[in-house]
């Protein structure tokens, strides 16, 4: 099922191979509740509890791609949920920062990260808006939850040469990717239009 999964995903356009076989390799049924575990191998989103998401795989799959990971780059992501998204990382041989503010989903993918021995580098209960700055600079920041704006913070994280992926908009999104060029300079490319939960502010 999880190759017939990659196939998909190629054939709508996923073209790394290293992208496709991390998504072969993760067991994404197991990161649904039991109930909705049939479904895992379709490519959608669903309920994780929290009115959370798991990402459809063919998104994953495209921010994993636009980060462009080599092996141990150091990479934040904010909006843990489920950690399907920090698993398909960690198979890319990243360094994983992991930021989730919802407590109850926190603990939750807390335990099934000790119980299969994935192994973010951090993994931190806090509001993604303010980045990580006592880590950084990142090769890579990728945003899983729809931002109403870009938080500047988030782009100060960068490395000259890192890449921000954060789909930007408050009911549709637009998926933007920006590169750092220098200090001062960003290039920004937009990348087509998806829909996520909201990346909320201010709850900690
Ligand atoms: N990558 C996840 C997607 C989960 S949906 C997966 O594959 O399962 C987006 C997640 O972002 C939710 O868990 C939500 O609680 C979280 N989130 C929302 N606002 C946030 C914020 N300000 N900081 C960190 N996480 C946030």
């Amino acid at each position: 099922m999880r190759n017939k999964l990659a196939e998909t995903l190629a054939n709508k356009g996923i073209a790394d191979r290293k992208v496709l076989e991390a998504i072969k390799a993760i067991p994404r049924h197991l990161f649904l509740d039991s109930s909705f575990e049939d479904h895992a191998y379709q490519d959608k989103a669903f309920p994780i509890g929290a009115e959370q998401t798991i990402s459809q795989p063919y998104t994953v799959a495209f921010q994993s791609e636009l980060l462009a990971i080599k092996p141990d780059d150091k990479i934040l992501e904010i909006g843990t949920g489920s950690g399907y998204q920090t698993a398909v990382l960690l198979q890319l041989k990243a360094r994983v920062y992991t930021i989730e503010r919802q407590l109850e989903l926190f603990k939750k993918t807390k335990l099934f990260f000790s119980k299969m021995g994935y192994r973010p580098k951090k993994y931190i209960f806090g509001d993604g808006y303010k980045g990580l700055p006592t880590e950084a600079p990142f090769d890579g920041i990728i945003v899983t939850a729809g931002a109403p704006y870009v938080p500047n913070p988030l782009l100060a994280q960068l490395k000259i040469g890192g890449k921000l992926v954060i789909p930007v908009g408050d009911e549709d999104q637009i998926m933007t990717l920006f590169v750092r060029k220098s200090e001062r300079e960003f290039v920004k490319e937009e990348l087509g239009s998806f829909r996520f939960v909201p990346l909320l502010e201010d709850k900690n």
